[in-house]
């Protein structure tokens, strides 16, 4: 187990650069295998009340054309992915109060029928709410904590309470849901310091999965000026994440391939051990822009799919064929 000081010094040192996701390579075969987790992801809408800085679905964003699927259509979407082979949707959006409890319950039951794993990603969501999704069947759940520099997020979340965060991360676990965090790796004004905390207060509160991205600068929010998370650095945040939790879930995020275009395959190659595949179509790819260059925009779901899929195989590893969840050692 590393201490505070050892990782700080790892991150600021780019020396030992490659024995150290070699190493997180190592962790990862020994304890999660060669199988690579493939989640389906539907974007189901981009209308959000939050003003994060950094995301391109912030209210005050004007230039984005708005969307959300109708119920059914996000049930049709989710049919057509497991006919696909996926195990796993994930259900991700804008904070966007149209989807009300029954609402949001209605189309976990409906998805749940096909015998595949239920992730959500939509916000912070009251105790009671979320307690009704996992009632409902949902098996899974992704926050980001985003940073754990609590002026920091203050400064990036205006009207947001990092406690209120923290209680909504507290709650899923309670619940019982395979629970997910993570963070954005090169804010403006992020310290090593603060990733370095970043990555411990994902160790102590034994996360099932974290997804580490790089911050990626979008022209129509606040931080338009700001410059891009480094790649490299995103990596070794991820490869640290893993030597840490040996036994968790970890994608290859798309940010990271947004910023090298091998870069889902080298955070394969680095710890992670899943990769999220849009199964939406191009038209909506474009508008669920959190940043810009989003790759894939293009791509329709049996596309990608096969795809990503090559793309696994040509390093040696396996597409699996189980849920995914978190095999505990
Ligand atoms: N509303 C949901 C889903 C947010 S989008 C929620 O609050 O959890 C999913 C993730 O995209 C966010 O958690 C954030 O880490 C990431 N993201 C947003 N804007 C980004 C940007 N400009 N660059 C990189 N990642 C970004």
């Amino acid at each position: 187990m590393f201490t505070k000081k050892e990782i700080i010094e790892i991150l600021k040192d780019d020396i030992q650069n490659e024995q150290l996701f070699e190493y997180a390579d190592i962790v990862r075969k020994n304890h999660v295998g060669d199988d690579v987790h493939l989640r389906g992801l539907i974007e189901f809408s981009n209308i959000c009340k939050c003003t994060c800085f950094y995301c391109g679905l912030r209210a005050e964003n004007k230039n984005t054309e708005r969307y959300r699927f109708l119920p059914d259509d996000i049930v049709k979407y989710a049919k057509n992915a497991a006919n696909l082979g996926f195990k796993t949707i994930v259900l991700q959006s804008g904070e966007d109060c149209f989807y009300t409890k029954d609402i949001i319950c209605r189309i976990i039951s409906e998805i749940k029928k096909l015998d595949i794993a239920l992730t959500l990603s939509i916000g912070e969501r009251p105790y009671d709410e979320l307690k009704a999704f996992k009632d409902a069947g949902a098996d899974r759940y992704l926050l980001r904590i985003e940073t754990t520099d609590e002026n920091l997020y203050k400064s990036l979340h205006p009207g947001m309470d990092f406690k209120n965060r923290l209680n909504c991360l507290k709650n899923l676990q309670k619940l019982g849901y395979e629970t997910g965090s993570g963070c954005l790796v090169g804010l403006p004004n992020q310290t090593i310091e603060s990733l370095a905390d970043d990555i411990l207060f994902f160790k102590e509160n034994n996360f099932d999965m974290i997804g580490i991205g790089p911050f990626i600068s979008h022209p129509d929010t606040p931080l338009k000026n700001a410059p891009n998370g480094d790649f490299t650095l995103s990596l070794k945040v991820m490869a640290l994440a893993r030597i840490l939790m040996k036994d968790i879930n970890i994608p290859a995020t798309t940010a990271m391939e947004t910023l090298n275009p091998q870069g889902r395959i080298i955070a394969l190659q680095s710890g992670a051990n899943v990769v999220m595949p849009n199964v939406t179509t191009s038209e909506y790819r474009k508008k669920y822009e959190i940043y810009p260059n989003k790759i894939c925009v293009n791509k329709n779901a049996d596309k990608c799919t096969g795809c990503i899929k090559r793309k696994i195989e040509s390093i040696g590893r396996t597409v699996s064929k189980d849920y995914g969840f978190r095999k505990r050692i």
